[in-house]
């Protein structure tokens, strides 16, 4: 029997973001019809880690849009992190919350985080044409800070922003220096506010991706997360024959992703099983 890794999202605080990433409806440059919000109560976010797990979520990524962790954020995640992990402490909790210092990521550790994930995105040549207001090395070394901080990695990017097949090769290069405990990949889903419209990767071309990172980083896991279900439509779970071996359960940051509880029951039907406990 296959075993999978589930991890659910949760969008601590939503849109209203200063940087300019070409690809993200936070933005709030680009004025996308999106539901905005400063920060979720400790209640509700306890509320959705108690949902994930009885989705049999293994990961619960608490995500806050914006450049990086100033210390009110760090105050927050570090409060959310210790009410979770004494509620539901069969949760692995992750932080996702930008670009941040090795002071501020030991602080992560000490409360309870056990993953940091922080996407390169895409290649270090390709970075600047979807970002001005930050630098793909300010993500790296964000990376680095977080392994320093004793944090395990969770480290990928999107894949669909017309970056070449040269940068898709470069961008995983990276991802192997920083060796990743788990990468996320993510498939970008066009918006009409977002100021780019590349030509729309086909099911066929997102597989091919995930056997190709696959092959090229064989110690890291894959996890599939946005953009699955828009692009691969049917053949979402096919993700896990061809090197995936984690997927997002439940909705994204701003898109509906699979009912979790149809999820839950086309997987256990495709005989796969749900890790419950971290096996590194
Ligand atoms: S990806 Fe992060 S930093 Fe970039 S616009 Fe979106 S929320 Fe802001």
């Amino acid at each position: 029997m296959n075993k999978i890794m589930l991890c659910a999202i949760c969008n601590v605080s939503s849109g209203g973001c200063s940087e300019d990433c070409a690809y993200c409806t936070q933005s709030a440059k680009w004025g996308a019809d999106i539901k905005k919000y400063r920060q979720k109560s400790i209640a509700d976010i306890l509320n959705e880690a108690k949902i994930a797990k009885n989705n049999h979520a293994l990961g619960f990524c608490l995500v806050t849009a914006g450049e990086g962790l100033d210390d009110k954020k760090l105050d927050f995640i570090c409060e959310a992190a210790h009410t979770i992990s004494r509620e539901v402490p069969e949760l692995m909790l992750i932080a996702c919350n930008g670009i941040a210092s090795f002071e501020a990521l030991s602080e992560l550790k000490k409360a309870g985080i056990f993953s940091y994930n922080h996407n390169l995105e895409t290649s270090k040549e390709f970075f600047p044409k979807i970002c001005s207001t930050h630098t793909w090395e300010a993500r790296f070394e964000t990376n680095l800070n977080a392994k320093r901080a004793g944090l395990m990695l969770c480290c990928g990017g999107i894949y669909g922003l017309g970056e070449s097949e040269n940068d898709r090769k470069s961008f995983r290069r990276s991802l192997g220096e920083l060796e990743p405990f788990t990468s996320p990949i993510n498939f970008f889903i066009s918006n009409p506010a977002l100021p780019i419209n590349p030509p729309r990767l086909s099911a066929d071309e997102a597989l091919k991706i995930i056997r190709e990172s696959s092959s090229e980083l064989p110690n890291v896991r894959f996890m599939v997360a946005g953009g699955r279900e828009r692009i691969l439509g049917s053949r979402q779970y096919e993700v896990l024959e061809n090197g995936a071996s984690a997927i997002v359960i439940g909705d994204y940051l701003t898109t509906a992703g699979e009912v979790p509880s149809k999820a839950i029951v086309q997987l256990k039907d495709l005989g796969f099983e749900f890790l419950d406990k971290c096996e590194h």
